[in-house]
């Protein structure tokens, strides 16, 4: 699996649909202080679920809307898509490409679609686990992100290395189990409380 392009139109300083598209090899993106370089890797943090505008160096999620300059209107709405190739099948999805893109508009409406389906975000996140690419992935490492990383506590740092390990969709699930193994036993409770009481 890898990634083959990044498109995006009206997102941060990119008003015009601008496509990026990678090969093998290593790509550089280079340019003058603020020429929007980091804007492209929000991108790709955008797109995959994240939530958090500071994250994203905003105020707000409709920051990321092209906001419009001296001789340009600001846009309705800011959209990216990323495509992988999948012919490796290492996404569980049966395709030999996939696309992830979300779009959100200044009213705050916001969308998801996965191959062009509309999804839910939980689909997107869901999908990859285990990757090292979701939001909580090490596939982005931001500027101060080692020294955080590095500096941080024992359990934050265990999270990236059980990203890597490829057990964390485990460990959801297992929470999940847990959650509706509660459930059933409250359920159960309730049945021989209601039992006792007819007999
Ligand atoms: P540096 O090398 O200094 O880190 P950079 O190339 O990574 O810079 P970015 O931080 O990606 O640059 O881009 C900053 C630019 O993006 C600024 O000029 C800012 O005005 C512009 N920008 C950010 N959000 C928006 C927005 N919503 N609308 C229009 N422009 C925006």
């Amino acid at each position: 699996m890898y990634l083959k392009s990044i498109e995006v139109q009206g997102f941060k300083s990119f008003a015009n649909k601008t496509l990026f598209e990678f090969h093998n090899g290593i790509t550089c993106i280079v340019g003058p202080n603020g020429s929007g370089k980091s804007n492209v890797a929000d991108a790709v943090r955008w797109v995959l679920g994240e939530q958090s505008s500071k994250q994203l160096r905003g105020a707000n999620m409709q920051d990321v809307i092209f906001s419009g300059t001296q001789n340009r209107k600001p846009q309705g709405y800011a959209s990216v898509a990323i495509t992988f190739d999948n012919s490796d099948r290492h996404l569980n999805l049966d395709y030999n490409e996939v696309t992830v893109s979300r779009r959100i508009y200044r009213s705050g409406e916001s969308e998801y679609r996965l191959n062009g389906t509309q999804c839910r975000l939980k689909d997107v996140t869901e999908l990859f686990y285990d990757t090292g690419i979701g939001k909580e992935g090490y596939s982005i490492i931001g500027q101060g992100q080692i020294d955080k990383i590095l500096s941080g506590k024992p359990e934050d740092r265990r999270e990236l290395f059980d990203e890597a390990a490829g057990i964390v969709k485990f460990k959801r699930r297992k929470v999940a189990a847990k959650k509706k193994l509660e459930s059933e036993q409250a359920n159960m409770v309730r049945l021989s409380d209601i039992m006792s009481e007819l007999s």
